[in-house]
């Protein structure tokens, strides 16, 4: 039994799915998704399983960079719908037990934000220092972080007469958070849509939030302050809402966001463990996820891990050592044009694995199986390609493929009208891989995945207890012994694509075993150490101390 205090803490056993709804459904017709669309499709997230959707910016945008430049942080932008529609869905999808969080995008502002367009148009106005000023470019700049489009993380400002500070594109410039009335700001924006229904925020770009602005003197000394007045704003305003932040730095740097105390980030996205899973595939050797999950500590108390494989990004690999991320680089992206920003691939999942189902199923139990709580980037569990003649990380971002009809039964909206096109691959386009054919398949992604999801929601373990690597002695076998309160779980994953023999000397402590999930028909576990797993198979495996049956379950 989950006790109830544990329950309050939802996402330490969450399923999160992240979507942009203006690739989700139409529900109008116009060619662009909207949460009209998105709430007629609250039945389907209900019975895939997740528990907590996650919303890519929905706000007033000129769209730069796909909706992470806003102009109004307490608004929706119209193309989408009204607050009403968000409210409409953000209750429709708590009648199902799914929460909702909307990302939080307070780095920066679009620079046709009225703020900006006050602060550049008159020295005296109150949003002037809202942003970050220089008379002079600095010598010395940080990396930009989209080296395609900038060179300079200081864009001159005709009206301004001076440089104003931009971490991403040039047309958002950062916000000034070492002005405590932008703190105050930032609160109020939390405030509202808290008010408005979600559970908390993903929070973008966390690093560049706090990090030393040119007017340090205005920054407090210890800037994870900011941080953790936003952690005590949001407990204040609502004791389970959660903030998951985008902390992409290095092992050992990372977990500083956690705060101390567990008082600053509640969530953290473990970039690492996305690379070191391709890896181990592409080599079949358990190696890398190990040595990664060794430098992934336990969070804090009520903190959390959040793994993905892909997410609505590219595949960033820039924390990996260079010899990993040219290993991945050569195994997925030969081709320059499927490689990004020096750092990464533009690709989903499926292309990537030449649409191999086994090793697809493969990757997604490691997901379910990691210590921490899954991610999902929609269109995974049908395993949706991408579409490369997009710009960019668009690619990865193109409309749900809800039927084989046109446009993907997305939009009735002449496809000259789609907001993304389809993807045009035939391999992955809507005609081969769609939600209603899979529906009707039971052999499909889609219902594996739906059955994936509910076992990993019935072993809490995985997202609370202790994860500990053992060694199978084969290189191609990672396997992980979790334990929490009275329960324990052997994992096993063959990244090799034979079969093999695994002996596990530490399961003879248990009296009974069972397999909870796993890729095919195997013999009943009963008392032995030693088994075999297929080739690119999985196996989790409860264990228990007593012979009691109904424990297995
Ligand atoms: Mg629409």
């Amino acid at each position: 039994m989950v006790s109830r205090a544990i329950s309050d803490v939802w996402w330490k056993n969450a399923v999160v799915y992240c979507l942009d709804v203006e690739t989700y459904m139409d529900g109008n017709g116009d060619g662009v998704g909207d949460f009209k669309g998105l709430t007629e499709r609250v039945d389907y997230l209900a019975g895939l399983g997740v528990t907590c959707v996650w919303l890519m910016p929905f706000y007033p945008s000129p769209n730069r960079d796909d909706g992470y430049d806003i102009t109004d942080f307490y608004g929706v932008d119209p193309r989408l719908g009204t607050l009403g529609d968000f409210v409409e869905f953000v209750h429709a999808a708590r009648d199902r037990g799914i929460r909702v969080i909307a990302d939080l995008v307070v780095n920066h502002t679009s620079h046709e934000h009225p703020w900006f367009e006050s602060a550049r148009s008159d020295p005296d106005s109150p949003y002037r220092d809202w942003y970050v000023w220089l008379e002079n470019k600095p010598d010395q700049e940080q990396d930009v972080i989209f080296p395609d489009a900038e060179d300079s993380n200081w864009e001159w400002d005709e009206r301004a007469q001076m440089y104003y500070l931009h971490r991403f594109y040039a047309e958002q410039p950062d916000l000034n958070v070492g002005n405590p009335d932008v703190v105050d700001e930032i609160h109020r924006i939390m405030g509202f849509w808290l008010q408005l229904g979600v559970s908390g925020f993903r929070v973008d770009a966390v690093p560049f939030l706090i990090e030393e602005t040119a007017i340090e003197e205005e920054m407090p000394e210890d800037p994870h302050v900011l941080l953790h007045d936003m952690r005590r704003y949001l407990d204040r305003r609502r004791g389970d809402a959660i903030m998951l932040g985008e902390v992409n730095l290095e092992p050992g740097e990372r977990e500083a966001f956690f705060g101390e105390a567990g008082d600053e980030m509640v969530g953290l996205f473990n970039f690492v463990m996305s690379g070191a899973t391709f890896l181990a595939l592409a080599h079949e050797d358990a190696e890398p996820l190990a040595r990664h999950l060794k430098e992934t500590p336990t969070p804090p108390d009520k903190c959390q891990w959040f793994n993905f494989i892909r997410n609505h990004d590219e595949l960033n690999l820039s924390k990996l050592p260079a010899e990993e991320r040219k290993a991945i680089m050569d195994a997925y992206a030969q081709d320059e044009d499927v490689r990004i920003f020096d750092r990464g691939i533009r690709r989903r999942t499926p292309p990537m694995l030449d649409g191999d189902q086994n090793r697809m199923r493969l990757m997604y139990s490691l997901l379910f199986t990691l210590p921490g709580s899954p991610v999902l980037w929609y269109g995974e569990e049908i395993g949706m390609g991408d579409e490369l003649s997009l710009e960019g990380r668009m690619a990865v971002r193109t409309p749900m493929q809800w039927s084989g009809a046109d446009n993907g039964g997305f939009s009735t909206a002449s496809s000259d009208d789609l907001v993304r096109p389809m993807v045009k691959d035939p391999d992955f386009a809507p005609a081969q891989v769609n939600v209603m054919d899979q529906r009707r398949d039971r052999r499909s992604l889609l219902n594996w995945m739906e059955r994936a999801l509910r076992l990993r929601k019935e072993c809490p373990e995985l997202g609370w207890g202790h994860c500990e690597v053992l060694d199978a002695g084969d290189p191609a076998l990672f396997v992980t012994r979790i334990e929490w309160e009275q329960r324990t779980m052997f994992t096993v994953h063959n990244l090799a694509t034979s079969e093999r023999d695994v002996s596990i000397p530490q399961v003879a402590d248990y009296t009974s075993l069972a397999d909870v999930f796993s890729d095919g028909d195997y013999e009943p576990l009963e008392d032995s150490t030693s088994f075999t797993i297929a080739g690119s198979g999985y196996r989790w495996i409860r264990a228990l101390r007593t012979d009691d049956p109904v424990q297995l379950i």
